[in-house]
């Protein structure tokens, strides 16, 4: 180990979203920064990006998008009028493409992190004393490990899939949501444990290139953060979509067996065993928090095991900030992970503009989309707020009946005396785009009556948006067609 520690402005351990936009940002400020990440793709190489390019929301979602033509060609084509025969899956080329963009996008990446000068080290960091930094590099055994210090030091060393006792993970016949990302072929009967973001994704992946799901959790409630409307429509499109969604079912036990799975599972009728080709485990995310720091640095972490900080992404230790899904500051979500890296670079510069946590928006990509932003009409009950709510289902706008995509609807909740914004909350195609609009009115204190007197384009899918504003004031035109 070498004795000299090379000297940064600022270290950021983790190149995921919130790391490598931390890292960036830090550099265009004019810090000199490193950047150490242990990630490693199953060909042993070091790559940018971390769980989010390499293995969850970009990998599921080009996943998505193949499935999804794949589905519209074999289901929807007839009612245009268009017959095309002998349409075959490829799954090895389709998770070859997978793997293309994200390598591009890695390469991306690494161009920018050169361009910006900062120093990358591919390799496995630890907080030690006094804000320096043990970096033992990954893929290459024979570098022994340097000892870098910062000014600043940036955790953003994220969360990884939980690992159940009763499902221990064998990535051939029981995987955990990477591995369900780079299966080669479509499994007849798959089984996932978990129906949140992650589940209902990878569900949405291979429903659609033609396996029979069916989701197991524990929970009662489905998709229990959602506004209860959109989760119950959520839950009517998937199940008419083909998804067989148990609820209240507790897996107990899972059994490999001539190449398939047994699965025991309990729910208020009883128990039951299920036997699948695959199972899935999506069932939540842990802290990477294991030996991430040495006990003498006095990392303080929570009762959960995710790292302690402010509302400024402080630590209990000075000049140590963890941002992205290794804190509970706000959602598990990859654009809060990029907006803290933003947040904590500028303040390290001397800035301190604060990030809203209230008008972020959250979006689960299956198809249709969900996405929202504010509050739930029944936390705003319970908080005893006076409101008011428009709903507009998405089959009475002109431009979702052209495309064909009418399952969702848009609801929009104000103050019932100020007209403020509280809510807005979409189930639709395209919703993640559509919410920008929602989250931009936010921002600025709109009313709902300034969404109303916005001019949108017709036929455009954001028009449902206007028409829920204008519901509210009782002038929707078209909110009589979804009695
Ligand atoms: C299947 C799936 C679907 C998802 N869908 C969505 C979605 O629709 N919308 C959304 O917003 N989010 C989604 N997410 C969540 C999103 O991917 C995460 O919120 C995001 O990746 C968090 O970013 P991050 O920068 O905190 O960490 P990550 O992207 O997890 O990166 C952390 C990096 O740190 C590295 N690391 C860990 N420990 C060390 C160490 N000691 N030393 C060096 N490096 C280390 C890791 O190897 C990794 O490269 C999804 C996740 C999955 C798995």
């Amino acid at each position: 180990m070498t004795n000299t520690p090379t000297h940064y402005d600022v270290i950021v351990i983790g190149a995921g979203p919130a790391g490598y936009t931390a890292a960036l940002r830090c550099a265009q400020l004019g810090l000199k920064t490193a950047c150490i990440d242990n990630w490693l793709d199953k060909d042993g190489q070091s790559g940018l990006g971390g769980f989010f390019l390499n293995a969850g929301c970009l990998a599921s979602l080009a996943l998505l998008e193949s499935a999804k033509i794949y589905h519209t060609l074999t289901h929807d084509l007839k009612t245009h009028g268009i017959s095309a025969q002998a349409i075959t899956l490829d799954v090895p080329q389709m998770i070859q493409r997978k793997d293309d963009i994200i390598q591009a996008l890695r390469l991306n990446l690494a161009e920018a992190f050169a361009y910006h000068h900062i120093d990358r080290y591919p390799a496995k960091g630890k907080l030690l004393n006094n804000r320096q930094v043990e970096a033992t590099f990954v893929g290459d055994s024979n570098r022994s490990p340097v000892i870098l210090e910062g000014k600043h030091i940036i955790l953003a060393t994220s969360s990884s899939p939980v690992k159940l006792r009763c499902a221990p993970i064998d990535n051939e016949f029981i995987m955990d949501s990477v591995a369900a990302l780079s299966l080669t072929c479509v499994p007849k009967k798959l089984a996932i444990i978990g129906a949140g973001v992650v589940g209902l994704e990878l569900a949405a992946i291979w429903s659609r290139l033609g396996a029979e799901v069916i989701l197991l959790d524990a929970q009662e409630k489905f998709l229990s953060i959602l506004d209860e409307q959109i989760a119950a429509e959520a839950y009517q499109i998937y199940s008419t979509q083909g998804l067989d969604i148990r609820m209240g079912a507790r897996v107990t036990a899972t059994k490999k067996d001539h190449k398939k799975v047994n699965i025991d599972y309990q729910d208020q009728d009883g128990t039951h065993t299920l036997r699948v080709d695959k199972l899935i485990v999506a069932s939540g995310k842990a802290p990477n928090t294991e030996n991430i720091a040495d006990s003498n640095a006095d990392l303080l972490l929570d009762e959960n095991g995710y790292v302690h900080v402010n509302a400024n992404c402080r630590t209990n230790l000075p000049n140590v900030y963890a941002i992205g899904d290794l804190s509970l500051l706000g959602p598990m979500l990859a654009h809060k992970g990029i907006e803290e890296g933003v947040f904590v670079a500028e303040q390290i510069a001397g800035t301190h503009p604060p990030i809203d946590y209230g008008i972020l928006p959250s979006v689960i990509y299956t198809d249709p989309e969900i996405a929202w932003v504010g509050q739930t009409e029944q936390a705003l009950h319970a908080m005893g707020k006076a409101i008011k709510v428009s709903v507009i289902p998405l089959k009475t706008n002109a431009r979702a009946q052209a495309t064909g995509k009418t399952d969702g609807l848009v609801k929009i909740i104000a103050h019932a005396d100020t007209d403020a914004l509280l809510g807005v909350h979409i189930i639709g195609a395209h919703a993640s785009e559509l919410i920008t609009e929602a989250v931009l009115a936010m921002g600025f204190s709109a009313s709902s009556e300034d969404l109303a007197s916005t001019i949108h384009a017709h036929p455009a899918l954001s028009e449902a948006l206007h028409e829920a504003a204008l519901g509210l004031k009782n002038k929707s035109m078209y909110a009589v067609l979804s009695k």
